[in-house]
């Protein structure tokens, strides 16, 4: 599945873009989804003590295909495909990378 096909397929189960407060909705609910893999890990250094054979692999995983759902539909509701999301990403940073500059700062290096 390439991501466009993904980002379409995300699109039939979410809210109509007219939907009143329907960008904030994406907008907060791709933060918070975030915030839930974190609280795996979290949860994973307190109660597992950073044991990374005891990661819960597929409960990550759930949490990280609800990210990408926020991901892929607040894309489309910006216009933006998914699929050109990440090429432009990749060639960011194949470009940083061959002009040395992968870890240095700012977002226009
Ligand atoms: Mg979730």
């Amino acid at each position: 599945m390439d991501l466009d096909e993904y980002q379409r397929g995300a699109l039939r189960t979410a809210a109509p873009r007219d939907k009143k407060n329907e960008l904030l909705h994406l907008v907060l609910g791709l933060t918070g989804e975030s915030g839930e893999v974190a609280e795996k890990f979290k949860k994973w250094i307190r109660d597992q003590d950073s044991d990374e054979s005891k990661l819960d692999r597929a409960d990550i995983a759930k949490e990280l295909g609800d990210v990408l759902w926020y991901l892929a539909v607040l894309a489309d509701y910006l216009n933006l495909s998914l699929d050109d999301i990440a090429t432009t990403n990749l060639t960011k940073l194949s470009s940083r990378q061959h002009r040395g500059v992968l870890n240095g700062s700012g977002d226009n290096r």
